[in-house]
């Protein structure tokens, strides 16, 4: 493309430099590059992907230590991976699930297996075996809280939540003091916990109820959320996500206007009258425009100047808490026993369970998800107690299964580049605080990343819609 060429389709912008080398920033770059931006990508870790990550349980067979689930609502990231040429697969979930959700005054539905070879180490602690994914809890109690979350849910403004008719109270009070006050049956009281740890990564004390809400009615709803045929838990990408960021890289280095650096942290963005200076500790980089496309936290650890008229993230804006554990045996031998692989514990380590098993006929895999309080106890384990502690846990729940023959723990809770997973959580207050801020340029800088937007927030499908945004936003920029 000539300089002509591209001062046409490219506007008056024609340097671009992207902090963050995850979905949003590669996609925002990408689609620079293609416009013929001169695109220079920072990235702190020595890899693409951010908060997708594969890791290889036997040769050729990757699981996601990250992300991994999509859904047909899923349009930008199906588009991108279309484009990528990367299929989805189907992730599997037929066969009955366990559940070991101790509870005194459990009804018949509940009762412990009784046959010991069918759950010999499950044995005295109220683990059960049940179709379906419906916990054996009482059901008018679960419809209920399901009921409240979505009427809560309705009430959002999923484009402004902050502009919610009741916003202000909504955004006082967190997850957990609404619980205390509108949930009275035990069951349910057991149940929310566990839902959010799921659904968000959170303990209900770290989450506004504006917040709790606006993330259910972002991804789609309860119930799309929720599910996996049919829902936001439908497919994974085969191969593993991770491929995306990785082609997405490729695709950009191809390009001759792209360039990507690994292993550079952007420390400090400088603007002036004629740009913007991004430093990291090698070098310095200049564009047009800046680009910051990381979780709101770490946009705050970076020397701005001029600094932003609000900052990214509240003094209440936590971490998503997520340990996530693979379990890996030389075949996915629950099937067999007429099990999915699902399981809701109450207690830790593995809150959950579910069959990630790579689509070939090799490996299987139990993927356990440590989120919430929970993630934090875990991730203060030495690795030995760790693995004795999900190793047991997974030999109640599964005991027809031998030992695992590999076991990978995930930790995101202390990932100095992510500072927690799957997403940054807002707190009272933040929403109100954040919101009116969340995509508007602060100069000659733009803000990307999953956070930052109101659709499908938290998720790929957001971080990409994010980095579209902002390839948009920087395209209409007027001259100067
Ligand atoms: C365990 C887990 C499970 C998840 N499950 C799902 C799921 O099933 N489906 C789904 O859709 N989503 C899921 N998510 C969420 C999904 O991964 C994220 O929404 C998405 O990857 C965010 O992309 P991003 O580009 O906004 O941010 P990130 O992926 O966090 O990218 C930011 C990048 O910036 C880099 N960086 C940080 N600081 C600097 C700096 N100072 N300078 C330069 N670079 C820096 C980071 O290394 C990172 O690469 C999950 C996440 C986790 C961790």
């Amino acid at each position: 493309m000539s300089a002509g060429d591209r001062a046409a389709v490219a506007s008056a912008v024609a340097s671009a430099v992207v902090i963050g080398g995850g979905a949003a920033g590669l996609t925002a770059a990408t689609g620079l590059a293609a416009r013929g931006v001169e695109v220079t990508v920072l990235e702190a870790r020595e890899r693409v992907g951010g908060r997708t990550h594969g890791i290889e349980v036997a040769p050729g067979e990757w699981v996601d230590a990250g992300a991994a689930y999509l859904g047909d609502r899923h349009t930008e990231l199906l588009d991108i991976l279309k484009e990528l040429d990367l299929a989805t697969t189907p992730t599997t979930m037929a066969g009955a699930s366990r559940f070991a959700l101790a509870r005194a005054d459990a009804g018949p539905d509940a009762a412990p297996d009784a046959d010991p070879d069918a759950n010999p180490a499950g044995r005295g602690d109220g683990s059960v075996t049940r179709d379906g994914r419906f916990p054996p809890l009482n059901a008018v109690a679960l419809g209920d809280l399901f009921d409240r979350l979505a009427e809560l849910t309705a009430t959002v403004r999923p484009e402004a939540p902050w502009l919610t008719p009741e916003a202000a109270r909504l955004d006082t009070l967190t997850a957990a003091e609404w619980a205390a006050r509108e949930l009275s049956h035990p069951d349910a009281r057991l149940f929310f916990p566990l839902f959010l740890g799921e659904m968000m990564a959170a303990d209900p004390a770290d989450v506004s109820v504006l917040h709790m809400a606006f993330y259910l009615r972002s991804g789609g709803g309860l119930r799309y959320l929720n599910a996996f045929e049919g829902g936001a838990q439908q497919d994974r990408v085969a191969g593993g996500a991770h491929l995306l960021c990785e082609r997405l890289a490729t695709r950009l280095t191809a390009s001759p206007y792209g360039r990507l650096r690994l292993g550079e942290p952007a420390l400090a963005v400088h603007q002036d009258a004629d740009g913007v200076t991004v430093r990291t500790a090698r070098g310095e980089y200049r564009g047009d425009v800046a680009v910051v496309a990381l979780p709101p936290l770490l946009a705050d650890a970076l020397d701005q100047h001029p600094a932003p008229p609000a900052p990214r993230a509240g003094e209440r804006t936590g971490r998503g808490c997520a340990v996530k554990l693979h379990l890996v045996y030389p075949a996915p031998l629950w099937r067999e026993h007429g099990l999915s692989g699902w399981s809701v514990n109450a207690e830790g380590p593995l809150l959950s369970t579910v069959d990630d098993s790579p689509s070939g006929t090799g490996a299987g895999v139990l993927t356990g998800f440590v989120t919430g309080a929970e993630a934090h106890r875990f991730a203060a384990l030495d690795p030995a107690q760790q693995r004795a502690a999900a190793v047991a846990q997974a030999a109640r729940l599964f005991p027809m299964l031998p030992a695992p023959i590999g076991f990978h723990v995930t930790d995101w809770v202390n990932e100095p580049y992510s500072r927690g997973c799957y997403a940054a959580l807002f707190g009272p207050g933040d929403w109100l605080r954040l919101g009116p801020e969340l995509t508007a340029p602060h100069g000659r800088v733009h803000w990307a990343g999953t956070e930052t937007s109101t659709e499908f927030f938290g998720l790929l499908e957001g971080a990409v819609r994010s980095g579209r945004r902002v390839v948009a936003e920087i395209l209409a920029r007027p001259a100067g």
